[in-house]
């Protein structure tokens, strides 16, 4: 026996080149362990998916060249979204469009992200392989490279399959304060596209709702649009994705924190047919209903109409439409005048309209 090799030693030659991955195969506790499982995740679906210099350095924390004097944007989300993939997206799109977005809500580029998972042991790989595929082709759709990241397994049943956390950051390249705090009364509110699609294309597949033209999220990226409203020089004063809580959620906490009312006209704001005929059928209001590529923008009323012409060309799922206004008083509060003309005031929703929706 002296001198033979066990068939369990090391090969280093397996090393050498990323093996073809094999259908059946599932990830196991010790893909998080640290060691040589861990280190063929890297090599195999990892590094070739996202590789760019910062990730290839195999370092323990990416460093990164900003550019001189330049202000950074810097944000996080989980995504725990069920199912894992559904109609026009899946978690890893929303992973790297949901905190690349939040870059651009800030008026920043977004540029790097950091990506983690949390995988539940007895993920098939060939599925974690479709998610980061998918984040690959997103990440280069918002300009962004995965520039860090890790890998933790949970025991079998402590997980959902597959959960992602990214963490981003974007440069400010230009001066302006794009905040709840800049909106001015008088301000013009934008909305880039229809709402409700996002949420409504995960609740039609967990209800398993068939309609005559299935519902598909909108998830995009949305720095495209902003870019082109800034390099245009509208005073941006505002910006908000419409995610979690949807178009209503998202005025109401800029009202609340810029102390000023908004007033919305109902007519104004596009709702396409079958996400209203899913609504409808679910007892949802469109108007807390999540999106993952739409938002809305407060820019000065003399460059509503300049501003509009800007986002037909460059948001996704236009035509963009002004919505409402921004007046004084009474502070904090947002009121929509419905179809028929009557005003009552929009609320927070009180409990969890949508769960595990992103
Ligand atoms: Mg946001």
């Amino acid at each position: 026996m002296m001198g033979t090799v066990p068939d369990s030693a090391p090969n280093p030659a397996n090393f050498s080149c990323p093996a073809p991955s094999a259908g059946h195969e599932e990830i196991q506790l010790a893909h998080g362990g640290g060691g040589r499982l861990t280190q063929q995740l890297l090599e195999r679906i990892f590094g070739p998916a996202f590789g760019n210099p910062a990730l290839d350095a195999r370092h323990d924390g990416a460093v990164l060249a900003a550019p001189a004097g330049a202000r950074l944007a810097f944000t996080t989300d989980s995504h725990v979204v069920s199912p894992l993939f559904f109609p026009g997206g899946d978690i890893g799109r929303l992973a790297v469009y949901g905190t690349a977005n939040d870059l651009a809500m800030c008026g920043a580029r977004p540029r790097w992200l950091s990506a983690g998972f949390i995988l539940e042991e007895g993920l098939p790989v060939a599925m974690l392989e479709r998610v980061v595929a998918a984040m690959a082709e997103a990440a280069r759709a918002a300009g962004v490279e995965i520039v860090t990241g890790d890998t933790k397994v949970v025991e079998r049943g402590k997980g959902d399959g597959l959960y992602v956390n990214t963490a981003g950051v974007g440069w400010v390249e230009h001066d302006r304060v794009i905040a709840p705090a800049s909106v001015r009364p008088g301000d013009a509110v934008l909305l880039s596209g229809d709402i409700g699609r996002h949420g409504m294309a995960i609740m039609a597949q967990r209800e398993g709702l068939a309609f005559e033209s299935p519902i598909e999220s909108d998830c995009a990226p949305l720095w495209p649009a902003v870019e082109a409203l800034l390099a245009a020089g509208v005073e941006v004063h505002c910006l908000r994705d419409l995610t979690r809580g949807g178009l209503a959620t998202a005025v109401i906490e800029i009202a609340e924190t810029a102390r000023l009312a908004v007033k919305l006209d109902e007519a104004a704001v596009p709702v396409g047919e079958p996400v209203r005929g899913a609504c409808e059928l679910l007892g949802l209001d469109p108007f807390y209903v999540a999106n993952e590529g739409r938002f809305i923008a407060f820019v000065p009323a003399a460059q509503a109409d300049a501003a509009l012409a800007i986002l037909a060309r460059t948001a996704p799922g236009g035509p963009p439409s002004q919505i409402g206004e921004v007046r004084p008083t009474p502070a904090g509060e947002v009121t929509l005048r419905s179809v028929v003309g009557v005003e009552r005031i929009l609320d927070r929703l009180s409990g969890e309209q949508l769960p595990r929706i992103c």
